[in-house]
């Protein structure tokens, strides 16, 4: 009797050894690894500053998290989560641009999505939960209110138009009631929802219809939650691709006759008795009511050279497969001006020569240091450092560095030079940062 027990006992606990050897060890050896990536990828972010979110991004309740890693799997940027010491951590929060597949698919609820504390940042502007400012009758919607995603952009333009119409009647004298600078998914949806409530309004832009989406690489899949786009309907389908979203505005643009002015630029504010004058790169308007729909991606940096207004000068690379057997100028040394540089280098007969202002580049991502490295010992990419362009011509440029001046044969130049952003220019209407505006009262009392 006492044999078998013990032959029972020895059983029972080889079993046990099993199972540990076969599922548990391998798990813990897997999460572990894991973790020890999730660890090398933070310092390497931090290192570069990409750590710290910049708009909504997930906040996590350590107490919480149970560290099953759910969230890090379902995030659309696919890097912006890791796991470390067993726990969700935000490791690349530059990349979060506010989905909240992270927070939607959390079993114990431990994700939150929001701006965390704003108080020190001067790059989120004080707004009220009806979007208007510190200066009443300006309102900042979309993105540059600091939430991102289209969805957010069109119920924010939404919100403001019908807070503008629940104070305003439609001017009868053809004064315009509301000026919308922007013509991203927010400035648009703005633009509609005035159509809608019989609003006397001007939609214009700096460059073209479509704000950031038409930035984004060719055929990119949009995620959209569903939204209601004013007049149009609802956008249900979850997923589109980026070419058919931008027909979708092309179309709405067409149909309801949007009074929009393209490649106008605002360059100043001033307040009136009675509304504001609004000055733009073209006329000076009156209205009695602003929304700054201008998103956070800024204006190009221009160099300011002769010949910068060819049309073969551009200050993004969209399509870098349709460029063959080209002389090209890439200027800068960022991480879009080496990645488009590669991708240009990459296409057949192309002769690519990057020039760029620095001795070294430096705090490119990984990825780009070692593909540039590569590239410049392979010598199919010529790297000009120390250099400035001076002139462009239709089939040359000039560049000099201290030692020389050359002229080299040119088809096309792509300027990378960083871009101005919108916070000067609020800054000079006079729109105040950081702590959030709860209500308008408990503001302006
Ligand atoms: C690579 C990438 C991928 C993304 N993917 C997704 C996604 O899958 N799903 C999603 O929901 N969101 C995504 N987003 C975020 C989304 O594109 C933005 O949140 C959204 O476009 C913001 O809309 P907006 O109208 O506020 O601003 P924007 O779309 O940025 O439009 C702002 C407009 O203002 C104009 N403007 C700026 N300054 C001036 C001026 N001084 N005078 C006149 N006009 C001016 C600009 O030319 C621009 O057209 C992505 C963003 C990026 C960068």
């Amino acid at each position: 009797m006492d044999f078998l027990i013990e032959n029972e006992s020895v059983a029972t606990f080889l079993m046990g050894a099993i199972i540990i050897s076969i599922f548990i060890l391998p798990y813990i050896y897997s999460m572990r690894k894991k973790e020890s990536r999730a660890k090398i990828r933070l310092a390497e972010t931090r290192a570069k500053g990409q750590d710290k979110p910049l708009l909504q991004h997930p906040i996590i309740n350590q107490s919480e998290c149970i560290g099953c890693g759910i969230c890090v799997d379902v995030c659309p940027e696919g890097d912006v989560l890791g796991l470390i010491d067993g726990k969700a951590t935000v490791i690349h929060g530059s990349h979060c641009i506010g989905h909240g597949k992270c927070a939607e698919n959390c079993p114990v609820g431990a994700i939150e999505i929001g701006l965390g504390d704003i108080s020190e940042r001067q790059d989120i502007p004080r707004i009220s939960e009806n979007f208007e400012s510190n200066i009443p009758g300006i309102y900042i919607t979309g993105e540059l209110s600091g939430m991102a995603l289209i969805r957010n952009a069109i119920e924010h333009g939404v919100k403001a138009i019908e807070h503008i119409h629940s104070k305003t009647k439609s001017s009868k004298n053809g004064k315009l009631d509301v000026i919308i600078v922007g013509a991203g998914p927010s400035g648009l949806a703005a633009a509609l929802q005035s159509i809608e409530r019989g609003l006397n309004y001007l939609l214009i832009d700096q460059s073209d219809t479509g704000g950031t989406i038409l930035h984004y690489p060719r055929q990119k899949m949009t995620l959209i939650q569903a939204v209601n786009i004013p007049l149009f309907g609802h956008l249900k389908e979850g997923e589109y691709q980026k070419e058919v979203l931008l027909d979708y505005w092309e179309t709405m643009i067409r149909d309801y006759k949007v009074n929009i002015h393209i490649k106008e630029k605002l360059i100043g504010i001033t307040p009136l008795p009675n509304g504001f004058k609004i000055s733009t790169s073209k006329n000076e308007y009156d209205a009695k009511y602003v929304i700054l729909a201008l998103g956070r991606r800024g204006t190009p940096r221009k160099l300011g050279v002769p010949g910068e207004d060819f049309p073969k000068v551009m200050y993004k690379l969209l399509d870098a497969e349709t460029y063959k057997n080209q002389n090209i100028l890439v200027v800068g040394g960022g991480d879009s001006a080496i990645e488009a540089a590669i991708g240009l280098a990459h296409q057949k007969g192309n002769n690519v020569t990057i020039s760029y202002r620095k001795s070294n580049f430096f705090r490119l991502k990984s990825r780009n240091e070692k593909n540039i490295e590569t590239a410049i010992v392979q010598k199919t990419i010529n790297v000009v450092f120390d250099s400035t362009v001076k002139e462009i011509t239709v089939d040359s440029v000039t560049v000099t560095t201290n030692e020389e001046t050359q002229t080299i044969k040119n088809d096309f130049v792509f300027i990378f030079a960083g871009g101005e952003l919108p916070f000067p220019l609020l800054d000079s209407i006079g729109i105040d940062f950081g702590v959030e505006i709860k209500t308008k009262t408990e503001e302006y009392v």
